[in-house]
């Protein structure tokens, strides 16, 4: 079958291989791959800047139907339409483990990154991490369940209540998914972007998320003031990974107010007003990838219509274009890119 590799560490390295069809084992289900979605980490490996173990066939964010199922696995049959979590193997014994916390597992080995993933016609996932699809949730909504997931294990890590005005800072795929998730906690959402996410901050006006500014345009600080009374945002969401959004994010707060960083910076140290946390007291919490606990509301939130995932699909490749779909995503006309796998 035809994957898509990255062979080795550093800028590029990734080429379409013929690899022998994976095999299932105990307590595994080996799934056919329908559709699978372009992560800014996926970006972030092309480019060198992100560490995986190569080779390995990338792509973490995937539907598709189970074809074999391991000895073993009884809650699965052939023709199921599923999607999986990332988790393929963790040590099962830490505290992280204990408490379901796979994410934070040292050993843990994902799809996608360590273990073959989802750019290629099958792949091999262990049948705990595997979820049945609800009913109105199709393979291309399905396919991007991992991020909404991180975006919702990034939700409840704060407190939102009923009216509270919460800023996300990015209308990437992750802010426009961390926006959904917030809306369906009653929040009066913004999500700010610049001139050069255009697309993206339509996008977010044609999925209801109450006001998307362009913080080079419109004054996002006087909106957020007008909207609380001069007290400023209750939460906010720094979905771009870029240090100026995070200052500015710090400065849009209330005393009191909530901070999540769920995006990736590029550099590991940034600068952050430390002294504006000090002053107004703000709870700053990281929130990392997703955990077993996030899945299953998230495939809920698209059930039920709260989310809209197939909303922010503007393009589709199959995975012999990797290339064009690079271009798509960096010259900024595309929001959510899914490839499919080829025979
Ligand atoms: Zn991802
Ligand atoms: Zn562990």
């Amino acid at each position: 079958m035809k994957a898509l590799v990255k062979k080795e560490l550093g800028y590029g390295g990734l080429e379409i291989q013929d690899k022998e069809e994976p095999q299932v084992g105990r307590d595994q289900v080996k799934i056919e791959v329908v559709y699978a979605g372009i992560c800014g980490s996926d970006i972030h490996t092309y480019e060198g800047h992100y560490k995986v173990k190569v080779p390995v066939t990338l792509g973490h964010e995937f539907s598709g139907k189970v074809v074999e199922v391991g000895e073993g696995v009884n809650e699965f049959k052939v023709g199921d339409r599923v999607t999986s979590e990332t988790t393929f193997y963790i040590c099962g014994e830490c505290e992280y483990c204990q408490s379901g916390d796979f994410n934070l597992c040292n050993y843990r080995k994902g799809l996608g990154t360590q273990q073959d993933g989802g750019f290629a016609k099958y792949l091999i996932a262990r049948k705990d991490s595997v979820h049945h699809l609800p009913e109105k949730v199709d393979y291309q909504s399905a396919s991007m369940t991992e991020p909404l997931a991180c975006t919702y294990h990034a939700v409840a890590k704060t407190v939102i209540n009923d009216g509270d005005v919460v800023v996300v800072m990015g209308p990437g795929p992750i802010g426009l998914f961390t926006a959904q998730v917030a809306k369906s906690h009653g929040a009066q959402v913004l999500i700010a972007g610049l001139t050069s996410d255009r697309v993206r901050l339509e996008k977010a006006r044609e999925l209801g998320i109450d006001y998307a500014v362009n913080t080079q345009e419109q004054d996002i600080k006087e909106l957020v003031n007008r909207l609380t009374d001069g007290y400023g945002a209750d939460v906010v969401f720094e979905c771009s990974g870029a240090s100026p959004a995070a200052k500015q994010g710090l400065d849009l707060l209330r005393k009191k107010g909530q901070y999540g960083q769920v995006g990736i910076f590029p550099q590991s140290e940034v600068p952050f007003d430390l002294e504006k946390i000090i002053q107004k007291e703000i709870r700053v919490v990281g929130s990392r990838s997703q955990k077993p606990a996030d899945w299953e509301p998230s495939l809920e939130l698209m059930n039920n219509g709260s989310v809209n995932a197939k909303a922010m699909v503007t393009h589709e490749f199959d995975i012999t274009q990797w290339e064009e779909a690079y271009q798509a995503i960096k010259n900024g006309e595309a929001i959510k890119v899914l490839l499919t796998p080829v025979e």
